[in-house]
């Protein structure tokens, strides 16, 4: 079953990232298609558009090699002229003019960073296929001769154009309501969490420790981090290497949070660790392990060889207590610490 998910996500991945290219060839090969058939059936004006249409999708795609937005845009505007031209060579019946009602939906997918420009695509279609509907029922255009090669073939022209227009409105649909949804899980991870160290954010922290109603917050202790000298990296070794540590120490800071306790990034080089329900008796020796795991470790970059240390302080919250004036008390051991000579953890 997880291998199955597995390979589906790699389709739906690679459907993705190359989804202008697949609708543009798709588009070609449905062309090129309906250029045989109106040839062999002796209809050369469709024959004649088909091939126009055939050279557009031909020269975004072997030529231009354009699978931008932009010529998804003007896709949609060779569909709509193809279809209302169909559908008036042809008359009503052949299911051309399906594909106007139906990319009005599907221009939502085609250019998804156009926002509401794609409302006027929209109206231009929908106007269009009126337009078109004027002149069949109400001016009553028609062209026999062409009617009449084609006669034979309608009910397979409309099944036809309906199974292509249903399967772009569906996959359209499905595959923007997927894009959407992982794009908001994107935006939700990146609320949450810092860019450089993946470490929860400030902001996260604060909403999650607000959401536990005052009286059901036991007993919990919060330590607050500072790397020494830090300052002092950066200018030696530039701000690329400072990263690297910030980057190091935060692993370390998740490895001792583990799956119960949370690691945060409260700002530049000063993270805060919140651990609920215990006491600071049992969070001072984890605190201990980790400030002497990052004075053991060594970040290489660059051909140089980093060692930095922490400063720790650690305060205990209570059910009633405000957690920013434990935050403040624990900023207040760590200053200590610092005062004491770094490289300790202060409880
Ligand atoms: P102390 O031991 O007293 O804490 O000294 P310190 O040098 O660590 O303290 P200070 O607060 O003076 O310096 C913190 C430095 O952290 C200054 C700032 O440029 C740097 N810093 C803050 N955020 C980042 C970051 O995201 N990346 C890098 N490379 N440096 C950062
Ligand atoms: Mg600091
Ligand atoms: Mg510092």
């Amino acid at each position: 079953m997880e291998m199955f998910m597995g390979f589906l996500k790699k389709v739906f991945d690679s459907f993705t990232r190359f989804r202008n290219k697949i609708f543009l060839a798709v588009c070609l090969v449905i062309h090129l298609i309906y250029l045989g058939v109106f040839e062999f059936l002796g209809i050369y004006p469709l024959a004649f558009l088909n091939l126009l249409s055939s050279v557009f999708y031909f020269y975004f795609l072997f030529i231009k090699k354009d699978t931008s937005e932009r010529s998804m845009a003007a896709t949609y505007f060779e569909i709509l002229i193809f279809s209302f031209l169909s559908e008036l060579a042809l008359g009503t019946g052949y299911g051309f003019f399906l594909y106007m009602i139906g990319l009005s939906s599907a221009v939502f997918y085609l250019v998804p960073s156009y926002g509401s420009v794609r409302f006027i695509y929209q109206l231009v279609g929908i106007g269009a296929a009126f337009l078109l509907k004027c002149l069949l029922m109400i001016a009553k255009i028609s062209f026999p001769d062409i009617q009449e090669a084609a006669l034979p073939y309608q009910t397979i022209f409309y099944m036809v154009n309906l199974g292509i227009t249903a399967t772009i409105v569906l996959a359209s649909t499905f595959f923007y309501s997927k894009e959407m949804e992982e794009a908001w899980e994107t935006l939700r991870y990146n609320m949450n969490h810092d860019a450089l160290t993946g470490l929860y954010n400030r902001r996260f922290f604060e909403r999650q420790i607000e959401k536990v109603p005052l009286s059901e917050r036991e007993q919990y202790v919060i330590s607050m981090v500072d790397i020494d000298f830090f300052k002092v990296v950066n200018d030696t070794y530039g701000h690329e290497a400072g990263d690297e540590v910030l980057v190091m120490v935060a692993s370390c800071l998740k490895d001792a949070a583990g799956q119960e306790n949370l690691a945060v990034r409260w700002g530049g080089e000063e993270f805060i660790l919140y651990f609920p329900r215990t006491t600071p008796n049992k969070v001072y020796p984890v605190m201990d392990e980790l400030r002497r795991r990052i004075e053991g470790t060594t970040v290489k970059t660059a051909g140089k060889e980093i060692r930095i240390t922490i400063t720790g302080g650690i305060a205990t919250g209570m059910a009633d207590s405000n957690y920013e004036k434990v935050i403040r008390s624990a900023d207040e051991k760590l200053y200590l610490g610092k005062k004491g000579g770094r490289n300790q953890i202060v409880m």
